[in-house]
């Protein structure tokens, strides 16, 4: 190491957005006495909405501060769960059936297959949801109140991920899968004409969703949805991983 580096650890959770070579262990980076630690840490590839604490030859630091050569710079992630003020999101594109898993458990979770990038933060900001997505230019975005990062690249593991690191509150069979409005109890009487015979016979609690008019039925679950909300609920009784 000389004078014009900085040794960097990175905490193992965040190794994933390094590149390749420098997943092994710390990484020298070049220091010019002007770039602040929050773009350092950037530049390396980890989101600023990823961070946690960082420290500077042991000392807290803020992202503000300039690193000087021969500093030895810790990156931690960031603490689980993240407390938001409140638990609600807006989903990238390409997160459709993540979108859908969280409103079986009743998580607000906006999603639209058709949204621009530019539409995806106008909404996160306006209406203070939290920008899911794995585009990790989008987190870059300056004007983004708050974005995360999704790990995994199955839904099974982006759902756990996403519950394990904020804790949302949980209310399964509340929200419609196919469009994030809530559903209220209805009489079976006035769902008769939407229902086919089978289903009249066997189920008698339904709710309709007051945004598009979807009916439910309950029971009628798919053991592939009781194992989703299972384990749901089980990340959200759980210890934090990270
Ligand atoms: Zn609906």
């Amino acid at each position: 190491m000389n004078q014009t580096q900085a040794v960097v650890i990175v905490a193992a959770e965040l190794r994933l957005f390094l590149r390749p070579g420098r997943r092994g262990g710390p990484a020298a980076v070049a220091v010019d006495g002007t770039s602040s630690l929050g773009h350092v840490v950037e530049s390396l590839g980890i989101p600023l909405t990823e961070l946690g604490r960082l420290l500077v030859n042991g000392e807290p630091a803020a992202p503000g501060c300039r690193p000087a050569g021969g500093d030895v710079v810790a990156v931690e992630a960031i603490r689980r769960p993240q407390q938001l003020p409140s638990a609600r999101f807006v989903l990238d594109v390409h997160l459709g059936t993540l979108a859908r898993r969280l409103r079986l458990v009743g998580v607000d979770a906006a999603y639209a297959n058709d949204a621009g990038d530019d539409a995806l933060i106008e909404q996160a900001n306006a209406e203070r949801r939290v920008l899911l997505t794995r585009d990790r230019g989008l987190l870059r975005r300056r004007v983004l109140w708050l974005g995360a990062y999704v790990r995994g690249a199955r839904p099974d593991d982006q759902f756990r991920d996403v519950l394990d690191r904020f804790k949302p509150p949980l209310a399964p069979w509340t929200r419609c899968p196919a469009c994030n409005g809530l559903l209220s109890p209805v009489a079976k009487a006035a769902v008769a004409p939407a229902l086919r015979p089978g289903t009249w016979r066997t189920y008698q609690a339904f709710s309709r969703c007051r945004t598009c008019g979807q009916v439910y039925w309950h029971g009628a679950h798919s053991k592939r949805l009781e194992q989703i909300i299972d384990t749901a609920v089980r990340t959200a009784s759980t210890g934090t991983s990270g």
